[in-house]
């Protein structure tokens, strides 16, 4: 076996088992990062049952207590961001710098949620009997089951173990089998913080071991998901079935409307971050660009154009702008999908399929399709690559129509000056996150991250909302003795 072994970290040491996976750089298939051990169920089960037993003691500890822990856990990834980064970029095929900026955020997230600790209140009403007292109460709910996606190995998992411990929980984190580089590092920053052992565990491995025993162990009051539409609403029906908590962020299929009165410039810039940086791998990805007649030739012309200069290659190279796919599973997706997009005949306005660099990997042009149907494949369904289809509209009121058109509800954005338009889509946009002039992806760290329709189900993510998942209310009437 070539390259290091990596264990996963139970009950508060480091163990390892005969079964590892290697982890694959997909800007170079010849470079194996290192080797991760993949956790039984059965020690799957041990991390349970012990972040079972050290949550009767967290969930008491001072606010101070945890605050210091997540604060020395953020300062720790912020310190080594570099690092962090260049793993990221390395495993998953983001470009360096913005590998580097998800690390920095991985790290604000800890110190956001290290303070949120302190204001973890609860509320009081004025009973309405004399001599009552009423009060509401704010819980932890228990031991709570991370289960995060490859395409943000460092910000998702900072979102949801954070709020996890600040508000008293103790964690049993499965990251996604691509990115377990990520996963370890991160783990490894926590498990230096000093936290009691078995509050905080990692146990690598796949869904259909690993994150189904987790799914369905009567002791995690909750799990904490973000991922696809279809694995989501397969794990929250066992999670409603045994009447555990759930908080699933899933897939997108994210509209940017450009109207006639666009400045074209930004619009042209929206579309290409949008749609094709982080190789469209984003839940947040503009993969639907939905544009009025006035501007629609001006705009195809000019995001044609604008999408030869790309730069495709190494993630980690400095000149990079777009990084391979994650893996070969999703460059096969992305192929098929093409070859379904010109079957159902749509026009194909730049180039596409896998394309050569210097080293061998699972590099993808950035792909445009025209004159796509709305009820095609590439219309309707989530890709997860580089790939986006424009569609022509008469105007404002079917641009919107189009828009909201989707099974998803994650992000929706528009492009235009005018303030009475902008005011009607934020009302009627079907999305948890509306952008205006802005790329559909992008969100700021310490503001709620939710969706509507099948993208999302339960409290949003991040941000104070988050707290309705990870804690629970506590009705509590006091009469005299
Ligand atoms: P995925 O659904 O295949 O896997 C997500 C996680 O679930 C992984 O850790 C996987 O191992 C685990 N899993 C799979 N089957 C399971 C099972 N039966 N029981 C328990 N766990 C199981 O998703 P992915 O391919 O890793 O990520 C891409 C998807 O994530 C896209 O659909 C994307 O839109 C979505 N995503 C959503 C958001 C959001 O906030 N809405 C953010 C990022 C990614």
């Amino acid at each position: 076996m070539n390259g290091q072994l990596f264990p996963n970290f139970i009950a508060g040491s480091w163990v390892t088992n005969n079964d590892a996976k290697a982890n694959i750089n997909p800007s170079d298939l010849n470079d194996t990062i290192g080797h991760y051990a993949q956790a039984s169920g059965a020690q799957t089960n041990e991390a349970i049952e012990c972040a079972a037993t050290a949550f009767s003691k967290w969930r008491d500890t001072s606010p101070l207590v945890r605050f210091e822990a997540l604060d020395k856990i953020g300062s720790e990834i912020l310190a080594r961001v570099d690092e962090l980064g260049d793993m990221l970029s390395r495993e998953e095929g983001k470009t360096l710098s913005e590998a580097t900026a998800e690390a920095h955020r991985a790290g604000h997230l800890f110190k956001y949620f290290a303070a949120e600790a302190y204001r973890a209140t609860g509320e009081m009403y004025q009973s309405l009997r004399e001599g009552v007292s009423l009060n509401v109460l704010r819980e932890p709910i228990g031991v709570i089951g991370v289960i995060t996606p490859w395409n943000f190995p460092q910000a998702i998992p900072a979102w949801k173990i954070a709020p996890a411990l600040a508000y008293g929980n103790t964690v049993v984190f499965k990251p996604a089998e691509l990115v377990p580089g990520s996963a370890w590092l991160l783990s490894d920053i926590i498990a230096r913080a000093g936290l009691p052992e078995g509050v905080f565990n990692l146990v690598m491995g796949t869904g259909a071991e690993v994150g189904e025993v987790i799914v369905s162990h009567p002791k995690v009051s909750g799990v904490t998901f973000t991922g696809s539409t279809p694995v989501g609403r397969k794990i929250g029906a066992s999670l409603f079935a045994r009447g555990a908590k759930m908080q699933l962020e899933m897939g997108g299929k994210n509209p940017l409307i450009i109207l006639d009165d666009a400045n074209l410039d930004l619009a042209v810039h929206c579309a290409i971050q949008g749609s094709f940086f982080s190789t469209g791998q984003r839940c947040t990805a503009s993969s639907r660009l939905i544009v009025t007649d006035g501007i629609y030739e001006n705009f195809v012309d000019r995001m044609s154009e604008a999408m030869k200069e790309l730069r495709v290659g190494d993630a980690r190279a400095p000149d990079t702008q777009i990084g391979p796919v994650a893996s070969e599973a999703q460059l096969e997706i992305n192929k098929s999908y093409v070859s379904q997009a010109e079957v159902d005949g749509a026009t194909l306005a730049s180039r596409s399929g896998q394309i050569d660099v210097k080293s061998p990997g699972y590099y993808f042009a950035p792909t445009l399709f025209t004159e796509v149907s709305p009820q095609s494949a590439i219309a309707r369904d989530e890709i997860f690559g580089p790939i986006a289809a424009v569609f022509r509209v008469p105007d404002f009121d079917a641009a919107l129509e189009t828009a909201n058109d989707a099974d998803f509800g994650l992000s929706s954005g528009i492009v235009t000056q005018d303030a009475v338009k902008i005011d009607y889509f934020t009302r009627n946009a079907e999305a948890g996150m509306v952008q205006v002039n802005l790329p559909t992806a992008g969100m700021d760290f310490h503001a709620p991250f939710t969706g509507r329709k099948g993208s999302s189900y339960g409290a949003p993510e991040k941000g104070s909302l988050c707290r309705e998942f990870f804690t629970a209310a506590k009705v509590v009437h006091k009469g005299r003795g």
